[in-house]
């Protein structure tokens, strides 16, 4: 009953501190550095807790659930916290003594290098796959400790406690990572309502004015020209008619934003040549790179894909933009064509500032700029809608300081 009530303990400590926690986090949206500190801590208050309170499972022999936060902070933590950890935990068992402790020292460090060295693939699992791949690394555990201790200090290990200490820990395990990650989850679909929302008031917004505007503006710029044109006008108050002038186009160019983000069901859907049409969009934004010194590289696979050419198009140099953009003292824009399996993956990576898990997240938000007056917080939400209009995904990986790199899937066309 003891051993029960101690068993508890641990998952109840654990679930308390990791699940509320990470909640708590989720809910703020704190940003990085604070996310990893209080993750630090509170799975280091759970390792001292689970080492406290260990249970027993048969007689004399006890154990207790510390590879759970060890397990979790490998798989969710910076590394410095896994390390962190696994520190810990040696420290801990050591007060044992070193006798019977250099065992579980060495199988954690051995467990430490394969758990951060598999995360990557971990990351890029789907819910499900991640709650069984964490019970199975669990089990391996497990097994790897109760095996070990049979073999190397002969410890009286019946079948039963075999099953009942692999069960505890990957039950305990599952459990964890399914909140988890059912928390993950609700709060992206959350976060994605709330953006939708946004974007649907400022698509009637677009909708209804733009169009009104634009025509007094076409207007205006057209009289401004024949002004400019004028003979009876000194070059000196020309140069502010210059400057109004551009000012118009930047006005018109915000409009021309606002209305395909508005009407971005395309009219004329035909069979596009995904090479062709990047290598069109490369050369229209080549004086834009060439005035920042940006190198453009390209390596492109022909392939076909559905969509209208002149949105794709847009969708396109908006992202080619922001990342030349990104690089205000030069660097190297590189945009990779290719086809796998059914999808036709286009990658446009930039060495430039990149952006912290905060801007990520506020990507494709109207009016989301870091530019000031430069920028209009518009590109990437058109770029998004054209994209997901063509029954494309983005996936934006970023760091900062060192990159961005923008994945698009399109499905291949493979009727014509
Ligand atoms: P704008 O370019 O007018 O600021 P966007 O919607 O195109 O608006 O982009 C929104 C913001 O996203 C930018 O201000 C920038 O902070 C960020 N961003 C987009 N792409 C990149 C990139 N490749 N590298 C770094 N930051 C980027
Ligand atoms: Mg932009």
């Amino acid at each position: 009953m003891t051993s029960t009530s101690h068993f508890l303990v641990n998952l109840v400590g654990i679930l308390i501190l990791l699940v509320i926690v990470q909640f708590w986090l989720n809910r703020l949206h704190q940003n990085q550095i604070v996310t990893e500190i209080v993750m630090g801590f509170s799975l280091s208050a759970t390792v001292v807790l689970c080492m406290l309170y260990p249970f027993q499972i048969n007689d004399g022999i006890t154990f207790n659930l510390r590879f759970i936060p060890f397990v979790l902070g490998c798989l969710y933590s910076h590394k410095i916290t896994s390390m962190w950890l696994t520190f810990l935990i040696i420290c801990l068992r050591l007060m044992h003594g070193l006798e019977v402790s250099w065992f579980p020292c060495v199988s954690l460090l051995i467990f430490f290098l394969i758990t951060t060295k598999l995360k990557p693939f971990y990351n890029n699992l789907p819910m499900v796959k991640k709650i069984i791949f964490s019970g199975v690394l669990m089990l391996f555990m497990s097994i790897w400790i109760i095996v070990g201790d049979k073999l190397l200090f002969h410890v009286p290990i019946t079948i039963e406690l075999f099953f009942s200490y692999s069960v505890f820990q990957s039950f305990g395990i599952l459990l964890v990572v399914y909140i988890m990650e059912s928390n993950k989850e609700k709060q992206s679909l959350l976060d994605k309502i709330i953006r939708m929302e946004k974007v649907e008031v400022v698509s009637h917004l677009a909708a209804s004015i733009s169009h009104e505007v634009r025509n007094p503006l076409t207007t205006t710029r057209g009289f401004l020209q024949l002004l400019n044109e004028s003979k009876a006008i000194p070059e000196v108050e020309k140069s502010y008619l210059t400057v109004a002038m551009q000012e118009l186009d930047q006005a018109e160019r915000i409009i021309r934003d606002y209305l395909t983000f508005a009407k971005p069901a395309p009219e004329e859907i035909e069979s596009l040549n995904l090479k062709k049409e990047i290598e069109r969009t490369i050369n229209i934004i080549v004086p834009l790179a060439n005035m920042n010194i940006v190198e453009l590289s390209s390596e492109l696979e022909s392939c076909y894909i559905k969509g209208n050419a002149g949105l794709f198009q847009q969708g396109l140099v908006n992202l080619l933009k922001n990342g030349i953009e990104a690089m205000p003292s030069g660097g190297t824009l590189s945009i990779v064509g290719t086809v796998e399996k059914t999808l036709a993956k286009v990658s446009i990576t930039d060495n430039g500032v990149g952006m912290t898990d905060l801007q990520i997240k506020r990507l494709g938000e109207p009016y989301f700029s870091t530019k000031e007056i430069r920028g209009t917080g518009l590109g990437m939400m058109v770029a998004f809608r054209i994209i997901e209009s063509m029954n494309g995904t983005i996936k934006v990986e970023s760091e900062p300081g060192k990159g961005t790199r923008i994945t698009l899937s399109f499905p291949l066309n493979t009727s014509g």
